[in-house]
């Protein structure tokens, strides 16, 4: 899973009955993830290859191809419930249920099985609660690197799922100015396009920023500009986008250009301070050094 997408820390092991597993060919895997800070159920859309909008230099998805692995119509409901049924008792009396998140190899908004997931995470959690009323209060987050915003129907269909079930939308934002986003995304996405896509979308339904920061090791350059970052920041508050959090975090495994080097965790609370001042207390700046969350 990339850095953006999912935190986790360990692959939780389990039976091999259902198209799950640690390599990338899962669609359901339990992990202990450092950002949802404990078991997080990932959902991932892309088995086969895989698809994003960007090209991170610290991404940890390597492109890889998985021909015999197909994701299919009623795909994603299935292995949820083979997990909940096989599996889930394993886990159950040893973790606490954080998050089931949407993410995988790749942009979940590229996926035409978006909708259809978000929509069985829900109906089996609801099922599930009966038995299980804690499930009925874990929400069912999608982590995205904000590109699908700038898709008019992708925002109608997560706004839409937002009014009828608990959605968490965590969006990333690189950099802070247009030249360490274009470096840090590699992508021609502008900065000012996704940071409005996000404003707008975020004025519909709440948004948590993650961000990345991290150094380019040949130069020492720390790939994030915090005065322009504050910038941003002001203007979501302007447009009154609503930002729940943000989350600050630095590579924690191996990224995919070489150069790319994570901050100690010293830096990276310098950053988080200046971020949480610049912000109304409500807002939580979360921070996520090389081995997990730092205060
Ligand atoms: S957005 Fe970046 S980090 Fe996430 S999967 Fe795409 S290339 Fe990797």
């Amino acid at each position: 899973m990339c850095d953006h997408h999912e935190e986790s820390e360990d692959y939780l092991p389990g039976p091999e009955s259902h198209p799950r597993g640690r390599a990338e060919a899962a669609i359901i895997y339990p992990v202990i993830s450092r950002r949802a800070r404990g078991l997080s159920l990932g959902i991932n859309l892309f088995p086969d290859q895989k698809r994003c909008t960007y090209n991170c230099p610290y991404c940890e998805v390597r492109p890889f191809s998985n021909p015999d692995v197909r994701i299919a119509p009623g795909m994603v409901e299935a292995s949820l419930r083979a997990f909940f049924s096989q599996d889930w008792p394993l886990y159950a009396g040893q973790f606490e249920l954080k998050d089931i998140s949407i993410s995988g190899n790749g942009e979940p908004t590229l996926s035409p099985f978006l909708e259809e997931a978000l929509d069985a995470a829900s109906a089996v959690f609801h099922e599930m609660a009966t038995a299980d009323p804690g499930l009925d209060l874990v929400p069912i987050v999608l982590i995205t690197n904000s590109s699908g915003f700038l898709r008019p129907e992708i925002c109608k269909m997560l706004e839409n799922f937002s009014q009828r079930a608990r959605l968490e939308v965590w969006a990333k934002l690189d950099g802070g100015s247009p030249a360490m986003h274009r470096i840090l995304s590699g992508s021609n996405f502008t900065y000012g396009r996704i940071v409005d896509a996000i404003a707008d979308f975020a004025v519909r339904v709440p948004v948590k920023l993650q961000t990345m920061i991290c150094r380019d090791s040949r130069n020492g350059r720390t790939l994030f500009d915090t005065e322009n970052y504050l910038a941003t920041l002001r203007i979501f508050e302007r447009k009154r986008a609503r930002i729940t959090g943000v989350q600050l975090y630095t590579v924690a495994r191996p990224p995919a250009e070489p150069w790319i080097a994570g901050l100690d965790d010293a830096e990276l609370l310098t950053i988080a301070r200046l971020v949480r001042a610049a912000l109304p207390e409500k807002i939580g700046v979360e921070c996520f050094g090389r081995t997990g969350y730092i205060e």
